[in-house]
C-alpha cells in the first residue's frame, strides 16, 4: 500500500463521467486538481449509452470534443412495449449517441489537456484531515 499526503486544491475520488467532468470544471476555474481512480481507462459500464441534450451542452461547456465518426445526434425519444409506443422530440438541442467507453476516452483526453492530474489503478482507501497543515491525507493502494 502507498499512501502519502496529495499537494492539491481538490481531491476527486473516482474518474467517471462525473468525477471527470468536475476535475475538468475545476481547472477551468484555475485550481489544481487530481483525480484517482481504481480501474484503468478506458473505463465500461452498462449503460444505455445516451447524453440528454441538458448533458450533451454541459460537455461543450468543458470543451470536450466528440468527433462526427464518435457518436450519433438524436432528437427525441420514443419508448416501446409491445404493439404501443409513445414519442416526443427534445424542445432545445439534441441528444447524443456515444458509446460509454468512448466518452470516457474524450472526457480523459480533455481532462490531461486541461492540466488534471490522473491516478489510474489507484483505489482510495480513505481520507482524513490533517488537523496542523490544514491538508488532507489520503490512503491508497496499487
Ligand atoms: C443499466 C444502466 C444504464 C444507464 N444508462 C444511462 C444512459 O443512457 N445515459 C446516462 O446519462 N446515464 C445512464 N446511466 C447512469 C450512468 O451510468 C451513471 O449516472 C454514471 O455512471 C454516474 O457517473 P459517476 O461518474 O457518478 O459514477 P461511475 O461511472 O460509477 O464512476 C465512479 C468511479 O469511481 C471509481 N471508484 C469507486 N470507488 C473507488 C475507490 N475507493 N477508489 C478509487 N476509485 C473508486 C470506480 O472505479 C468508477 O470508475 C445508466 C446506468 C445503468 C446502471
Amino acid at each position: 500500500m502507498g499512501q502519502g499526503t496529495m499537494h492539491t486544491d481538490v481531491f476527486v475520488a473516482g474518474a467517471g463521467p462525473a468525477g471527470l467532468a468536475a476535475a475538468i470544471a475545476t481547472r477551468q476555474k484555475g485550481l489544481r486538481v487530481v483525480v484517482a481512480d481504481s480501474a484503468l481507462p478506458p473505463i465500461d459500464k452498462a449503460c444505455g449509452e445516451g447524453l440528454m441534450p441538458d448533458g450533451f451542452a454541459a460537455l461543450s461547456k468543458l470543451g470536450v470534443k466528440v468527433g462526427c465518426n464518435q457518436a450519433v445526434r438524436f432528437r427525441g425519444i420514443r419508448f416501446v412495449k409491445g404493439e404501443d409506443s409513445v414519442a416526443a422530440a427534445f424542445p432545445n438541442g439534441c441528444g447524443l449517441g456515444i458509446r460509454r467507453t468512448t466518452l470516457h476516452e474524450v472526457l480523459v483526453e480533455r481532462a490531461a489537456e486541461a492540466g488534471v492530474s490522473l491516478l489510474w489503478g489507484t483505489t482510495l482507501l480513505g481520507i482524513s484531515p490533517l488537523r496542523m497543515s490544514r491538508r488532507s491525507f489520503v490512503a491508497w493502494e496499487r
